[in-house]
């Protein structure tokens, strides 16, 4: 893939994104929240909850890319509102998705990092546009991409000028029905042999099974994954969308307290040269030797 000019990987340096006191691609980052915000109470209940368990960061939809359009669409921008008030109370940075190029200005005044979904990955102009805006992007692997498509995506972002581009792996489509995606854990590997760009893999959309995200979880950090995206919800019963796959805030808890104790691990595993089992090469710092930083 030498056509990667600006997301293939060079020198052995790979990029840091720092958002707050988060250092993307550096330290181990765990995004959690409820699938979309649904209403101020839901989504303080779950930050409080996910900030207590030690997430970094907090997610929540807004803008729903949904199969029927009959299904719930998301709050727009009274969601925003309301991640903005769970971010000034918890401290937590918020990540959104942006669905239309229309609204990539305002929302990236709201997110600190911006989401693009699975189904817009190949969304060209949306790419372009979000290579304008001063926010990092989080780029999820379509559910039906190569590597080589997947990395032309922040090829375009980065191109038009937006330097902070993290990949997520989120589960391809394959013949088997029981999960919902099969979570293509050889992309984290993958995707660090090939690009600079920090790579994170969402375990809740990679299975849609609950009992599955603590094993992929684990499976993703010891493959050297920078972080993780994981839906949580206090009443999922009730959730206006993913509620099967999301966890309660206990099972969260749980699961972090068992990432923190394999990253420990990993991290009493270094060999001489400072490198890291899984890790590949420890040199960190942006292609272009800067590290970024984002006040929010
Ligand atoms: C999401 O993370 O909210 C989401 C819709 O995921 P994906 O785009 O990976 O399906
Ligand atoms: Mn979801």
């Amino acid at each position: 893939m030498n056509h990667l000019k600006l997301a293939g990987r060079k020198n052995g340096l790979r990029t840091v994104i720092r958002v707050g006191q988060l250092r993307i691609g550096q330290d181990l980052t765990v995004i959690a929240g409820p699938c979309s915000v649904e209403s101020e109470e839901q989504t303080l209940t779950i930050a409080r909850a996910v900030k207590r368990a030690g997430a970094g960061m907090l997610r929540g939809g807004a803008f729903k890319p949904r199969t029927s359009p009959y299904s719930f669409q998301g709050l727009g921008l009274k969601g925003l509102k309301i991640l903005a008030k769970a971010r000034a109370e918890t401290g937590l940075p918020v990540i959104t998705e942006v669905l239309d190029t229309r609204d990539v200005g305002w929302v990236s005044e709201y997110a600190d990092i911006l989401q693009v979904g699975a189904r817009n990955m190949q969304n060209f102009s949306l790419l372009k546009e979000i290579g304008k805006v001063g926010k990092p992007v989080m780029l999820k692997r379509g559910m039906f991409a190569t590597y080589a498509e997947w990395l032309n995506c922040p090829e375009y972002v980065l191109d038009a000028g937006n330097p902070d581009v993290i990949l997520c792996e989120r589960g391809i489509r394959t013949f088997e029905p029981w999960t919902r995606n099969t979570l293509d854990l050889s992309a984290v590997p993958a995707m660090k042999e090939l690009s600079h760009l920090p790579v994170f893999v969402d375990p809740t959309h990679g299975t849609g099974r609950v009992e599955l995200i603590r094993p992929m979880a684990m499976a993703a950090v010891a493959a050297g994954a920078d972080g993780l995206m994981v839906e949580v919800h206090h009443k999922p019963e009730n959730a206006m969308s993913d509620g099967p796959q999301a966890l309660l805030p206990e099972q969260f808890n749980v699961l972090m307290g068992e990432i923190n104790r394999l990253q420990d691990a990993l991290d009493a595993s270094t060999d001489s040269q400072g490198m890291q089992v899984g890790k590949g090469t420890p040199v960190y710092g942006s292609e272009d030797g800067k590290v970024r930083e984002y006040a929010w």
